[in-house]
């Protein structure tokens, strides 16, 4: 263990130059320093306490002063009202969302303060991408089976900074070893969002994510793991036992919640995109897994034999299911299971070579978007919003440009409300196998402090998303400012 910490530290130390190289930091961002002062740090700092910042005023005292940060008149989108609140003040205590109030808050005297003058702009809940692969998005697919770890994580590294710069402040990561990235961003050791992870995914012989060469088939007990196996990217599985076990690494691990695929998929080169893939036993055994640890099963699947036998067999969370007719959105409603899905952008319409296999289950899956939607209004599913950006860094710049796709269906305060207070409650169902205490996704009291100061009004004007960089003044997560271009 002493060794792979002084690896990893070593690994993150290169990282820090990455990450905000990239990521562009402004000046009036802390991030750097904080990140900085951690690295050298020897011992881990807790998830819920971000580093302790310099206190001058504190120096040669015994106990540090608390980090108060409070936002002077600002009008609250909370993450599920549709409107915006009357002019307001909010005030955070080290990670928590202490106070809300249209009166005045006095400055605390015991603590080092940092005001922000809002101005009338509005105060957001941190965005929330509930289908996200941190370790993904960078490295084509070759490079990610082919290249060291340590540089894909690298890359992951740079990536989560941008990711965080661009208001995203929690991802659910759906598949890829992200676990020792999120232990070194909640560490405070570089910029990155909060992530759920979901380690491998769980897949079958053949089945999405099964990204072994036919040469390797068969696959004869006792073989050593596909290199896809090894680096925990995905894990292929062909028994409700071999679930279990696959399924309880990935807990053990520190998995927020078991991701499988339960039809095939677009991309992977040996699953029909009408395949059912795990039988209702194996469903069954993952369910068992997570739910005997405290969480739930999400799966990927697109028609509606596959999400219907993964629904009943207790699977809480549909990802994608852009081919489901009515009968399945009547059971998803009947149990409450949540439907994560995306609007893909219009471009993907074409990145398939014309008529080949891909090209025509990308089309097939695109035009079932739009009767999706209908179906998850019509049911009122609880539905969530996630980019399921692979494979693509041109395309993760927009992120946000993906949720503003949303007013296609609904209207610009439900589509925040999606990217915040709901993909929040969808977080809760990793109850205590969330790495984070606390709510997520809403501006309120006692809520974990992720918060975007927006200049202007997004329910008015959704666009503004679109440009972080520009529209996004502050960016808050855990109480830490990594972004404030406002004086104080
Ligand atoms: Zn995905």
């Amino acid at each position: 263990m002493r060794d792979r910490f002084g690896f990893l530290s070593a690994v993150v130390a290169l990282m820090l130059s990455a990450g905000s190289a990239a990521s562009g930091a402004p000046s009036g961002s802390d991030a750097g320093g904080a990140a900085t002062e951690a690295a050298t740090t020897t011992a881990p700092a807790t998830v819920s306490s971000p580093p302790a910042r310099p206190d001058a005023a504190g120096a040669g005292t015994a106990a540090p002063r608390v980090a108060v940060t409070l936002f002077k008149n600002v009008r609250i989108f909370d993450g599920k009202a549709e409107k915006l609140s009357g002019p307001s003040n909010v005030m955070v205590r080290k990670n928590i969302i202490e106070r809300i109030s249209s009166e005045t808050i006095q400055s605390p005297a015991d603590a080092n303060v940092t005001v922000i003058d809002g101005g009338g702009r509005t105060l957001m809940p941190g965005l929330i991408d509930a289908h996200w692969h941190t370790m993904l998005v960078r490295p084509t697919a070759a490079q990610m089976l082919s290249a060291d770890l340590g540089y894909t994580t690298l890359l992951a590294g740079a990536e989560a900074t941008d990711t965080l710069m661009r208001g995203f402040t929690t991802v659910r990561d759906l598949g890829g070893p992200a676990f020792a990235l999120r232990r070194a961003i909640d560490e405070g050791v570089l910029p990155g969002p909060r992530i759920f992870p979901s380690g491998a995914l769980l897949t079958v012989t053949g089945g999405h994510g099964d990204f072994r060469q036919l040469f390797e088939v068969p696959r004869i007990d006792g073989m050593p793991l596909a290199r896809m196996e090894q680096l925990g990217a995905a894990i292929v599985t062909d028994s409700a036992d071999e679930v279990t076990r696959r399924a309880r690494e990935q807990l053990m691990q520190g998995a927020s919640q078991i991701k499988l695929t339960a039809s095939g998929g677009v991309a992977s080169p040996h699953s029909p995109i009408d395949a059912i893939t795990f039988t209702t036993a194996e469903l069954q055994a993952a369910v068992k897994a997570a739910n005997d640890r405290g969480t739930y099963v999400a799966a990927h699947a697109y028609t509606p034999a596959a999400i219907q036998r993964a629904v009943l067999a207790g699977v809480q969370c549909i990802e994608h299911g852009q081919l489901m007719d009515e009968a399945t959105a009547k059971l998803m409603a009947e149990k409450g299971t949540w439907l994560s899905i995306q609007p893909f952008p219009d471009e993907f319409a074409h990145i398939f070579p014309p008529g080949s296999d891909q090209s025509k289950k990308m089309l097939e899956v695109m035009a079932g978007t739009d009767r999706t939607y209908q179906l998850a209004k019509k049911y009122h599913l609880k539905t969530a919003f996630g980019t399921d950006i692979v494979f693509a860094p041109e395309l993760a710049k927009r992120q946000g440009s993906l949720l503003v796709g949303l007013i296609r269906w609904y209207t610009p305060g439900e589509a925040l409300g999606m990217a915040t207070g709901a993909n929040g409650e969808l977080l809760a169902l990793s109850g205590d196998r969330s790495p984070y205490r606390g709510k997520l996704g809403v501006v309120e009291e006692g809520a974990l402090a992720d918060l975007l100061l927006v200049d202007g009004n997004p329910i008015a004007d959704i666009k503004l998303i679109m440009d972080p960089a520009r529209n996004f003044v502050v960016i808050m997560k855990d109480g830490k400012l990594y972004k404030n271009t406002l004086s104080h």
